[in-house]
């Protein structure tokens, strides 16, 4: 079987972008027959951007009910909580251990990270912490710990993909001696999956806090995000640029093909960018209203999620527990000479 693994920050309030971007195609996926899919919640990599206690607990509870109103099927996929996985932080130990300091100072985020504080004329390194700079090396442990084989991600991911390959070689030669420990994961691009826009126009994004919330809020709190969506300042009546435009961008990320086509037609022939947002509204509201109803159950019944992600635990632990005794072994840490 194919192994697939995605993940998904909890540093605030899922948003259209999660949902469309990965929580759907990742449940799609994981009813293909020959998948075996892990999903998770990335609480350690939100320590990295968040120090709001309350922020990430919430938004852990949020992002798991998430998962599961959008139909994941527990029983069938690993779903499970990163902090619940205490060789996950073990194996990343490992990992750092083996890889070069010249390859993370070449990783994008932290790269971006710098360039920012040069064109502020401040300290390169201002306010960078070290899980910043590493990230790629815990994103490696994620990955590694059950030797996905896929790993959907969006463009910006790519490299770091490439850092973990690069990683589990090292080790793979370092201390495989014949055996890999680990497979070489690949990425998956999917084309169809666009990246969606955020209020202000940059990437949607819970750290820039552009965001339209998925369930939180209810209907209300979505309408009231889709009118705070920057547009240009063309009149009703004046033909507007469909395919430049981020309503369309975010209409096409839930409508069929021929439903796009007619709310681009009806953009291009002058329709008013109020009836253009209350059409968007409507048409994301189709998709998201069955859900939400079961989202505000499980929000209801925290225990029946923990319950879940207690026993998405236990399964992750039976492949992540012998893999790292067999690693342990291999560095030298129980072994006697
Ligand atoms: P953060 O700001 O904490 O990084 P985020 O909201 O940008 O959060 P992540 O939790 O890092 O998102 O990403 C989870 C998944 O959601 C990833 O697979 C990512 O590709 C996808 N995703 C995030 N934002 C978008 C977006 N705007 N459009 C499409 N997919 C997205």
């Amino acid at each position: 079987n194919t192994r697939v693994l995605t993940g998904i920050t909890t540093s605030g309030t899922p948003h259209l972008g999660n949902y469309a971007g990965a929580i759907r195609p990742s449940i799609q996926a994981s009813l293909l027959p020959g998948v075996d899919a892990f999903y998770f919640m990335a609480d350690y990599h939100a320590l990295i951007k968040c120090d709001d206690p309350q922020r990430i607990a919430r938004s852990r509870l949020e992002i798991a009910a998430t998962w599961i109103a959008a139909g994941l099927d527990p029983e069938k996929v690993t779903f499970y909580r990163q902090s619940d996985i205490p060789e996950i932080p073990e194996l990343c130990w490992m990992l750092t251990c083996v890889t070069a300091k010249g390859l993370m100072n070449r990783a994008h985020a932290y790269k971006a990270s710098v360039d920012q504080n040069i064109a502020r004329h401040a300290e390169p390194d201002d306010g960078i912490n070290m899980g910043l700079f590493s990230y790629p090396i815990l994103m490696a442990a994620d990955i590694l710990m059950f030797n996905a084989h896929k790993v959907p991600v969006g463009r910006d991911q790519i490299q770091h993909l490439e850092m973990t390959r690069d990683i589990a070689q090292r080790f793979n030669n370092l201390y495989g001696r014949g055996t890999d420990f680990f497979v070489l994961p690949d990425v998956q691009i999917d084309d169809d999956v666009a990246t969606l826009p955020g209020l202000d126009g940059r990437k949607m994004s819970k750290s820039y806090d552009n965001t339209i919330p998925l369930f939180e809020g209810g209907s209300k709190a979505l309408r009231a995000a889709v009118k705070r969506i920057v547009t240009d300042s063309r009149e009703p009546g004046q033909a507007k640029d469909a395919e430049g435009s981020h309503l369309y961008m975010l209409y096409r990320a839930f409508a069929t093909p021929s439903e796009a086509r007619s709310f681009r037609e009806q953009l291009e022939a002058g329709m008013g960018w109020g009836d253009a947002k209350d059409a968007l509204s409507d048409r994301i509201e189709q998709d998201l209203a069955p859900m939400r109803e079961r989202y505000a159950d499980l929000m209801a019944h925290p225990e029946r999620i923990e319950d879940i992600l207690q026993a998405g635990a236990g399964k992750a632990r039976r492949l992540s527990q012998p893999l790292m005794e067999r690693l342990r072994e291999a560095v030298g840490l129980r072994t006697t000479p």
